[in-house]
């Protein structure tokens, strides 16, 4: 047996708490710190590991730290929050999506305390969250990759080194286009079928099978028959991921059509409250253009 692992998980949202779980399933989990502190407290209860009161208790505590928060300005707040504790080598591993940039900003200060970072955006959704079948895209340097291996093979199936710090989150950045694509594709063939008068649930079973099937297609287009949009992956986060797609992308002189269809689709969803809902209400969106007759 290897020396033993402690690992402890910042953010448990609709990602983190599965994610925690699976490092508890994995026998890795030390505890949890979470801004509601009541979901810590329930985690502990449940799976019997610590509650910590903060950030920096936690990293105390543990010789990596998991963190999954919203976006980039609650990343550098939690990192700068828990390097008062940091381990010497600990890793600190983040899997929220947030601009290459600002990855490269928390390396920088978690190395400065002695550390290692490593960018670990994810892809799967809740599900890959909840059945440890994420893919994982991770930026940092080679010896932190290896030694990081048992937790982040507890969080997911998959998990390729892509470059230096900041390279994880550039390819999440190049996922995050390819969701946009498949949403709007998905929601406006949707639409498209039932304005047919096509009977739904056949159209997602033959065409799941199909060429211009996707992921968001097979497990996204039964939300919209449904009309029912649970997180999921709320609009407010991708629309965050987009406006990061769109600002590197400028940097290259690009503008992509994708992105800014799908961004000001999702200025409408936010503008009428259904900023917390799964992506796939953009379906809302999309029945409406049938009614127009021509
Ligand atoms: P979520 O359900 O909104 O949870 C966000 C978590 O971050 C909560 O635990 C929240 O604490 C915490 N948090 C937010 N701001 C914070 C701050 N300033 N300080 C401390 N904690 C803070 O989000 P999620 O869906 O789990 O997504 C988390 C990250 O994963 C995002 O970057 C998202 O883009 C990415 N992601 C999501 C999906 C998906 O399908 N949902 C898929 C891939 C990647 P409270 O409990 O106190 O609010």
């Amino acid at each position: 047996m290897g020396p033993a692992m402690n690992a402890g998980f910042i953010g448990l949202g609709a990602m983190g708490q599965h994610m925690a779980r699976n490092l508890h399933r994995a026998g890795l989990l030390a505890g949890a710190w979470n801004r509601t502190s009541t979901k810590a407290e329930a985690l502990a209860a449940e799976t019997g590991c610590r509650a910590f009161a903060s950030p920096a208790e936690l990293a105390s505590a543990c010789d990596f730290i998991v963190t999954c928060v919203s976006a980039d300005d609650d990343l550098l707040a939690v990192v700068g929050a828990l390097l008062g504790g940091l381990r010497r080598d600990a890793i600190v591993i983040d899997c929220s999506t947030v601009g290459a940039n600002t990855a490269r900003q928390a390396a920088a200060l978690v190395s400065g305390a002695g550390g290692s970072f490593l960018d670990c955006p994810v892809s799967g959704g809740v599900e890959g969250a909840r059945n440890a079948t994420l893919a994982i895209m991770c930026g940092g340097d080679e010896p932190a990759f290896g030694r990081a291996q048992p937790v982040l093979a507890a969080l997911g199936k998959v998990c390729v080194l892509m470059g230096p710090s900041g390279a994880g989150q550039a390819t999440k950045a190049t996922n995050q286009i390819l969701c946009a694509g498949a949403i709007e594709a998905a929601a406006e063939a949707m639409a498209f079928a039932q304005a047919e008068g096509l009977p739904l649930e056949k159209v997602i079973e033959i065409l799941g099978k199909g060429a211009g099937s996707s992921w968001y297609f097979v497990n996204r287009a039964p939300f919209m028959v449904r009309g029912e949009y649970p997180a999921g992956f709320r609009v407010r986060h991708h629309d965050k991921d987009l406006r990061i797609c769109r600002e590197m992308a400028a940097k290259h002189g690009a503008r992509l059509a994708v992105v800014e269809t799908t961004i000001r689709d999702y200025e409408r969803l936010l503008a009428t409250g259904h900023g917390e809902e799964d992506i796939s209400t953009v379906f809302r969106l999309k029945a409406p253009l049938f009614s127009r007759k021509g």
